[in-house]
């Protein structure tokens, strides 16, 4: 080796040594860091949220209530109104925090107000906006439930501009043919609206029937796993679990099981019913569609190249 070649070689070394050279990370509270300065309130959102709204990290009622929410507020959105030149709503933008008093008031919506109040105070106190808390909210409280997936987050919507016009949150009386058309017009496909159903094997019903309040959906209540998927395909509906079959309730295999009409049509549908099999037989499937659609269904309405992505600050 010449003196020549040497050089080369210690200066190629020396620039790899300059290139694998870690970035500088942001310090942000208590220790911990975020590859972006912009990450680090995320970290005190998070503490914030679950020391306040889910009960020291806990998955019950609130964090089916967050992820209930985050599905509402991205959901408002309708290329066909924008079509016709109305306003088609802002998608996941915080409208139905920053607008709660017009759109709390739509009848999908009821049931959502404390959730609304409890974020809105969270996201006042560190100056985020309303369109990133919903989003944030939703994938705490996802991974605050057994087996819950970790769920992308982008950071730095603006404010919401608008109320969501009224009638674009699918409803479980709602048959497949409006359901499927809905969702497309906001922009999510059948398979997504499949696999965002996860929520379901998590989520318990309040208010189609509150006589029973609180009831899941499947016989694991608040585990993410794909019984909810296998139970509504193959369990049949015999009973009424409440006082009587409500609006939008379908008939349940068990007194300790609430049903939906959409879920049992989208299950047995020929245009969902793949999907609907595939995720109720493959638990890691079912995670990574389920991630992979809330991380599509937060960006509604977004512009994702203006946001940063903050998904480390999801629990591991
Ligand atoms: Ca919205």
């Amino acid at each position: 080796m010449n003196f020549s070649t040497l050089m080369t070689t210690f200066s190629l070394f020396f620039f790899m040594m300059v290139r694998a050279a870690p970035p500088a990370r942001a310090s942000c509270s208590q220790g911990r860091t975020a590859a972006s300065a912009q990450c680090c309130v995320w970290y005190d959102v998070m503490d914030d949220l679950q020391a306040n709204v889910f009960n020291g990290g806990s998955c019950d009622d609130e964090a089916p209530d967050a992820l209930r929410l985050s599905f509402h507020d991205a959901v408002g959105i309708s290329a066909q109104l924008k079509k016709q030149n109305k306003f088609g709503g802002g998608g996941a933008d915080g409208s139905i925090i920053a607008f709660s008093g017009i759109e709390l008031a739509y009848g999908s919506n009821v049931g959502l107000e404390s959730i609304v109040a409890a974020e809105r105070a969270v996201a006042d106190a560190h100056n985020v906006s309303y369109g990133d808390i919903v989003q944030f909210a939703a994938a705490v409280g996802v991974r605050n439930c057994e087996m819950g997936p970790r769920i992308p987050f982008m950071a730095g919507r603006p404010s919401a501009t608008k109320e969501a016009p009224e009638f674009l949150v699918p409803e479980p009386f709602h048959d497949v043919t409006t359901i499927l058309a809905r969702v497309a017009d906001a922009g999510l496909t059948g398979p997504d609206l499949i696999a965002l159903l996860a929520s379901h094997s998590m989520g318990v019903q309040e208010d189609v029937d509150p006589s029973i309040t609180g009831m899941g959906f499947d016989t694991t209540p608040r585990i993410f796993d794909v019984a909810f998927y296998n139970e509504t395909f193959s369990k049949k509906g015999t009973m009424i679990p409440g006082d009587l079959l409500h609006k939008g309730e379908a008939l349940s295999p068990s007194k300790s099981q609430f049903r939906l009409q959409s879920d049992v049509a989208l299950a047995h549908d020929p245009r969902t019913v793949a999907t609907w099999v595939a995720l109720s037989v493959n638990q890691g499937l079912m995670a990574s569609r389920f991630a992979a659609a809330m991380a599509k269904m937060a960006l509604l309405g977004q512009n994702a190249r203006a946001l940063t992505d903050c998904s480390e600050v999801i629990p591991k």
